[in-house]
């Protein structure tokens, strides 16, 4: 079998790979919206689909091709079933319950529920022979809030009346992914080779994380390998960074006292938060360009009148390593002091919850490049008309459905986060994006939750189970494909260990579900990407 090298472009050569702005859940993905929602691309940078004859097929990608089309069933079903039933994260047990049972109905165990402390993740596992290599899927289910739309080119309540939907296609991704350890599983059956296969239930993907707490509990740390994809605008793959990140709450206590009265025997708690919120934004100056910091105040007071006796302010920071996001943490840290100091009141501060950056993987990346390229975009004429139906209502390009790959992004920078990068520095991930809605349409949005729920998404989550479970064949069958990626891996962590973030208890878990059911559905249905 010939290995042909994926034709890739550097950096300097696509002015649109340097850019910075990304947002969104998942860099590969972010890196699709943004080649998506760009003419230059779509017009002269992406690989046209029918160029593609110079290389040959992999025979595992025909394999597992022959495979998914058994599975189609399942796989679509899990898929309909979670657009069926969405819930924001910690709220999405049903949707988990319907990976589980397909699971267990095609042979899988269960290893855990509530796995790593963690309400809505599990681990499902299927093991053949002895001594073979283990392999990770990483299926999420969560759904927004505000996004429930019907399966229709046009805002419209969902049929079920439920105002959340998958608007970033986690229907699609958890099938696509869960479909693909099926598929494998089957594979591994007919050619009589050893493994493991395991699924880990990614709940809450949106809100709280679950990687995380997998990875704390060190449930990545065996594996050979992980994989993963994402619903996205254009077929896309590569090497890039997401940020690092912390959540961090801020509270000040005071003491409470008539404004107008006896302002002099209070101590403003807000006092200590707006003077906290004027020295985050003093300190912008002093940090590095790739770094951010967004806050808002949750609790600020309840009456002008009353001396408020309590406020507690939200942030985040961002940069391109820990090391960075500990560094400003730790300022952010002094100057909740320095803000409880000067006002006579109390902070507490902590860490909830953080994301590591990324560590990518071009050996897998590669290799995913080129299945991408063997992959048929075949959209039928209807399909191509709803994709451009949603484009005209969300005041869009009418370009359709994505029929080219996107060139292989390298070393890009993304200013977003993902739990993903907390699997990245235990194990080498694969991970790709795959057209299930229209070019320029961005996640987050009612399209993605319409077009999900269409064969537009279908067809999404079967290309993604294929290719994710050829590039899981090969994993298991080249051992030099497992060393090389290995290999990366240490390379690039370059001694560096990896250290989850992860503080929160049962009670902030929800309060943090509660919140982004609540607080944060205003924002998503603008498509502004709160991750
Ligand atoms: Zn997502």
């Amino acid at each position: 079998m010939s290995t042909p090298k994926p034709r890739t472009l550097p950096a300097s050569e696509d002015p649109l790979i340097s850019r910075r702005g990304f947002v969104g859940a998942t860099g590969v993905l972010l890196a699709a919206r943004e080649l998506a929602g760009d003419d230059r691309v779509n017009a002269q940078s992406a690989v046209p689909h029918t160029s593609i004859e110079r290389f040959s097929e992999r025979e595992s990608l025909r394999a597992a091709k022959a495979v998914v089309k058994m599975a189609q069933k399942t796989i679509l079903r899990i898929s309909r079933e979670v657009w069926n039933k969405p819930a924001v994260g910690l709220r999405e047990q049903e949707a988990m319950e319907v990976h589980i049972r397909e699971l267990e109905a095609a042979g899988f165990t269960m290893v855990s529920r509530n796995s790593g402390g963690h309400p809505t993740a599990f681990v499902a596992q299927w093991s053949q022979g002895s001594g073979g290599p283990k392999l990770g899927f990483l299926p999420e289910y969560d759904a927004l809030p505000g996004l429930g739309n019907a399966a229709e080119p046009l805002v419209k309540p969902a049929d079920n009346g439920l105002t959340d939907g998958h608007g970033c296609g986690h229907n699609c991704l958890g099938a696509g992914c869960t479909g693909a350890a099926i598929t494998l599983k089957a594979m591994m059956v007919q050619r009589n080779v050893a493994g493991t296969l395991r699924v880990y239930g990614c709940g809450a993907e949106e809100n709280v994380g679950a990687k995380i707490f997998m990875a704390k509990a060190g449930l990545f740390d065996d594996l050979d390998a992980a994989l993963a994809w994402h619903p996205a605008a254009v077929p896309v793959t590569g090497t890039f960074v997401t940020n690092a990140n912390h959540f961090m709450r801020v509270s000040w206590k005071g003491r409470t006292a008539h404004a107008g009265m006896d302002p002099w025997s209070g101590r403003s708690a807000l006092d200590a938060a707006e003077l906290f919120a004027h020295g985050v934004n003093l300190m912008r100056e002093h940090l590095e360009p790739t770094a951010r910091l967004h806050y808002i105040y949750e609790i600020a007071g309840v009456a002008p009148n009353v001396v408020p006796d309590e406020a507690r302010i939200w942030i985040q920071a961002r940069d391109i390593t820990t090391p960075r996001v500990n560094a400003i943490t730790d300022w952010l840290a002094q100057l909740a002091e320095g803000a409880a100091l000067g006002t006579q009141t109390t902070a507490t501060f902590q860490v909830e919850l953080g994301m590591a950056e990324y560590i990518p993987n071009e050996t897998l990346a590669e290799r995913v490049f080129e299945h991408l390229q063997h992959t048929p975009l075949d959209w039928t004429a209807e399909e191509q008309a709803f994709a451009q139906a949603c484009q005209k209502a969300m005041g869009a390009n009418e370009a359709g459905l994505a029929t080219q790959v996107a060139p292989m992004i390298q070393d890009a920078k993304f200013g977003a986060s993902s739990d993903v990068a907390d699997v990245s520095w235990n194990t080498p991930v694969a991970v790709f994006g795959w057209p299930t809605y229209p070019l320029g349409v961005n996640l987050h949005t009612w399209g993605v939750t319409a077009c999900g729920g269409t064969s537009i998404g279908d067809k999404g989550s079967l290309a993604a189970a294929a290719i994710l479970a050829a590039v899981g064949y090969e994993l298991l069958t080249e051992p030099e494909l497992r060393t090389k990626a290995k290999e990366e891996l240490t390379r690039r962590l370059d001694g560096r260990k990896y250290q989850a973030v992860q503080n929160m208890d049962l009670q902030e878990m929800r309060e943090v579900s509660a919140r982004c059911q609540k607080g944060m559905a205003d924002e998503y249905v603008s498509g502004v990407d709160t991750n």
